[in-house]
């Protein structure tokens, strides 16, 4: 599957904003760096800090939907309030892509229209599926899957590595717990040999 790239940028966008918030700290250096690695244009960030978190917080709600009818519902209820204008913009040597507000919008409302309306089309292209919030237990990072067969459900390799280790040893330990219990009967046996 293919995505198309200028689209993209806002839902990579939501995802990093997620686990910044996530990872700390939410400063404005911070901020800024993640911002301006998306090309998003900084006027004035410091009265924002705190309103940026909260829609990062919203946000955060799209990659944590278990089911389509959630999802939707979350991307319905973002797009009602981030979306400001939708007209086709060309910049940066980039061939025509949706922006979802005017560059005289204010930051918030600039990051709110990319982000929301970033993740809409991903959410259509991927059929709502491919993005989440990582697999491995005690991590809260949110991930976006473009890989080819979409079966991705970890933020990171360390975490799918991490969580593959953990079980294994949860698996060698039952194991051993079920080689010292006598009442070992067949049915159990018979899972194990999958
Ligand atoms: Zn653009
Ligand atoms: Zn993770």
């Amino acid at each position: 599957m293919q995505f198309n790239h200028d689209n993209m940028i806002g839902v990579h966008l939501a995802e990093e904003l997620v686990n910044l918030d996530v990872d700390g700290p939410w400063t404005r250096d911070a901020v800024a760096a993640t911002l301006t690695r998306f090309l998003v244009r900084i006027v004035e960030l410091d009265d924002e800090l705190a309103e940026l978190r909260d829609w990062t917080r919203r946000l955060r709600a799209v990659f944590a939907a278990t089911d389509t009818a959630a999802r939707c519902e979350v991307i319905n209820e973002l797009l009602a309030v981030g979306v400001r204008q939708v007209h086709l913009a060309m910049h940066d040597d980039f061939p025509p892509h949706l922006h979802f507000a005017r560059d005289e919008h204010r930051l918030t409302e600039r990051v709110q229209a990319a982000t929301i309306g970033g993740l809409a089309i991903f959410a259509v292209e991927a059929r709502v599926g491919r993005m989440g919030l990582c697999s491995r237990p005690g991590c809260e990072h949110a991930y976006v899957d473009t890989s080819r067969n979409g079966r991705r459900a970890y933020c990171s390799a360390i975490c799918g590595n991490g969580d593959a280790v953990q079980r294994y040893r949860e698996r060698k330990a039952a194991d051993r717990r079920s080689t010292n219990d006598e009442s070992n009967h067949p049915e159990r046996v018979l899972l194990d040999a999958k």
